[in-house]
């Protein structure tokens, strides 16, 4: 299967900004062939963005999501609005919206139903914080949030939808310091989710489900990350801002 490399600006960028980062990746990736690339960029300037995108093979994102088609919800924005300013992909429970907005795993399965009612393909998060590492529960945190956030979810459905593991230890917080997971650890845990697809679906299903990793992918050490046979693309933080960083993770994509 074709990797994913999928750009999350988190809260960066003015609509000018946006638009010139996309302008420059479009002419940076513009032969890359065996990967699929996304970026997702704030809200306010997706529509921007979208427009940018047309004619090119780079696809549109949107970092969040509310699971109602409408209402009295000040503040939200409802998947049928992502998908007529032509978002492909919407990020689901991203680790800073499990802790900062008080996500639970409930409220993402809703989510991710909804997006699929809206043809939008989620990329689900999941991912344990330290603690939880050190206490040698990663897996079974893992295990929880993929097992209630799929609850609702059938093996057609799951042809829609990629994971993202993102060990919250190791994203970035636009801090380039941090060190991802080693290439053992995270195929150690990719081949794990791997493993619970098959369980909760059939092992056909397993096989053709895109497994990214997150947290602090870079230009340096994407090649070997993306090297290992259950990596099936990366979500990019703080390495998606400068397009020329992110044009690199591409190319390491390209060449696996
Ligand atoms: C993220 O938060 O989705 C992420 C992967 O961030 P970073 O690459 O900055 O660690």
């Amino acid at each position: 299967m074709n990797k994913l490399i999928a750009a999350n600006w988190k809260m960066n960028k003015t609509v000018a900004e946006s638009v010139s980062t996309v302008k420059e990746l479009k002419k940076l990736v513009k032969d890359a062939k065996n990967a699929e690339i996304a970026v997702c960029p704030p809200f306010t300037a997706l529509y921007a963005v979208s427009k940018e995108l047309k004619k090119s093979d780079v696809r549109l994102g949107a970092q969040n999501m509310h699971f109602e088609d409408a209402g009295a919800l000040t503040g939200e924005v409802s998947p049928a609005m992502l998908k007529d300013i032509g978002c492909e992909f919407v990020i689901l429970g991203h680790s800073e919206r499990r802790e900062f907005s008080g996500e639970d795993d409930e409220f993402i399965s809703k989510k991710v139903i909804a997006a699929l009612k809206h043809d939008l393909k989620p990329i689900l998060c999941v991912g344990e914080n330290l603690e939880q590492r050190n206490n040698g529960e990663a897996k079974d945190v893992v295990e929880n949030q993929l097992e209630k956030c799929l609850n609702e979810i059938n093996k057609s459905q799951m042809a829609m939808i990629s994971i993202a593991y993102e060990p919250v230890w190791a994203i970035s917080r636009g801090n380039s310091n941090t060190r991802p997971a080693t290439k053992e650890d995270a195929e150690e845990m990719h081949r794990f989710i791997r493993g619970l697809i098959a369980k909760i679906f059939d092992s056909g299903t397993s096989k053709s489900t895109r497994i990214l990793y997150g947290g602090s992918v870079k230009p340096e050490n994407a090649r070997e990350l993306l090297s290992m046979p259950n990596i099936n693309g990366a979500l990019v933080g703080n390495a998606s801002l400068d397009a020329k960083s992110f044009a690199e993770i591409v190319k390491a994509a390209e060449i696996n």
